[in-house]
């Protein structure tokens, strides 16, 4: 039950204050941090390799990705500092951005290397989803609404907002869906990419302060994105086939050496901009996302490396959750190995590793804090019931 306080002439009630007592330490973070970007200077810049070093501790595997991304991030900064750079013989080069575009199937890590990255940065970052978005005038968002999130990220300090890093999840969404686009109106489709594109050259915007619709009579921020860097991702299901096509019509009557050397299982590592095209991206986005980089689908030893060795890998969490309660978790080597195995079975990769540790913990997390135990191993049989458990639940619940 709230209570109410009474000022001179006005009443609060107690949740009032605590909601705005989290938004002022809110923007008291923020405002430190935008302090910080104040201060951007050469020397003080992560370098590259300092940017990997980081994601390392996060992010299993991965290696192509996290370089190509610690360099643009890299020289980002370094653009934005471009002005310091007195040296006359350069005086008249113009540092361009380089947007980046990462390949790679769901779940292999593209949005965790995004939020990784965005916890070390000082400037502002936001990530966003491609598929809301459709061609100005129908349902659902305008493109301009993407920078909006950039804006709040900013506390709407334009100058600021002007320099950040945009993550644009899921672009193959907004692929042209075939070649006939008169049988239906692509409205999420070509439309929304030459929206983009737009965004993406740099070019002053008008953004609608709360997002969503523009309408006439509301008014617009002006935000020019030169110096806003997009990344972007998606899973572009399905390219491996035309990656494989091209390489076929590469590989006849040429090298026929080279087909040997093609490793089938993994072809999103010969992925190039014209695949991306045959998928539906029109060659001007490709054009502006001039650095593309795949992620590797993860095998069993990236998939038991993340169980165990992540910052804040999922049994860690539950040991925290359980030292709580002053108990000790373990997990054995075959209960891990298990718990790999069966997110390779049941096909959920990564994300899945999270939920099958959740079923096998329930009983113990609503258990052990009541009983006296100190310590708790869980071993590959205890993990097995747990999970035919939940099996045969479901099986039930089914019929
Ligand atoms: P997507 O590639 O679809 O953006 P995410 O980055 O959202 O995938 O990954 C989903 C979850 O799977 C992450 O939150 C993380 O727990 C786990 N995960 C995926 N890839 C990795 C990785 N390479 N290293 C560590 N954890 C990973």
């Amino acid at each position: 039950m709230p209570q109410m306080f009474q000022g001179e002439d006005a009443l609060i009630c107690s949740e009032c204050i605590e909601a705005g007592h989290k938004m002022v330490q809110e923007m008291i973070a923020k405002d430190a941090k935008l302090q910080q970007m104040n201060a951007l200077s050469l020397s003080s810049l992560p370098k590259p390799e300092d940017i990997k070093t980081f994601l390392d501790q996060f992010v299993i595997g991965q290696d192509d990705a996290k370089r190509y991304l610690s360099v643009a991030v890299y020289n980002h900064y370094k653009r934005l500092l471009q002005a310091e750079n007195k040296d006359e013989a350069y005086r008249d080069v113009e540092i361009e951005k380089s947007n980046i575009i990462m390949v790679g199937s769901t779940g292999t890590g593209k949005t965790l290397m995004a939020r990784t990255i965005a916890k070390m940065l000082s400037v502002p970052f936001t990530i966003v989803d491609a598929t809301v978005l459709t061609e100005a005038g129908y349902v659902g968002e305008d493109v301009e609404s993407l920078l909006v999130r950039l804006l709040q990220e900013a506390n709407y300090d334009v100058d600021k907002a002007e320099k950040g890093i945009v993550f644009i999840d899921e672009i193959d969404k907004i692929a042209r869906k075939g070649d006939n686009p008169s049988i239906t109106r692509d409205v999420s489709g070509e439309g929304v990419q030459q929206g983009l594109l737009k965004l993406l050259e740099g070019s002053v915007v008008n953004v609608p302060p709360q997002g969503g619709r523009k309408h006439p009579e509301q008014e617009f921020i002006h935000v020019n994105t030169q110096n806003i860097l997009f990344i972007c991702g998606g899973a572009f299901d399905g390219i491996e086939s035309k990656i494989a096509q091209r390489l076929n019509t590469q590989v006849v009557g040429f090298d026929s050496q080279q087909k040997q050397k093609v490793d089938k299982k993994n072809l999103l590592q010969y992925i190039a901009p014209q695949d991306l095209k045959s998928f539906g991206l029109i060659p001007e986005i490709i054009g502006r996302l001039p650095i593309l980089t795949y992620l590797q689908p993860l095998d069993k030893t990236a998939l038991r490396r993340i169980l165990v060795e992540p910052k804040n890998a999922i049994t860690k969490q539950y040991q925290k959750l359980l030292a709580m309660d002053g108990v000790a978790l373990t997990f054995t080597d075959e209960a891990l190995d298990y718990i790999v195995e069966k997110a390779v079975e049941y096909k959920v990769g990564a994300r899945g590793l999270r939920s099958l540790v959740e079923t096998i913990m329930m009983d113990y997390m609503f258990r052990v804090p009541s009983e006296q135990c100190t310590e708790l191993r869980i071993t590959k049989d205890i993990a097995a019931a747990q999970i035919e458990k939940a099996d045969s639940r479901k099986l039930q619940n089914a019929i």
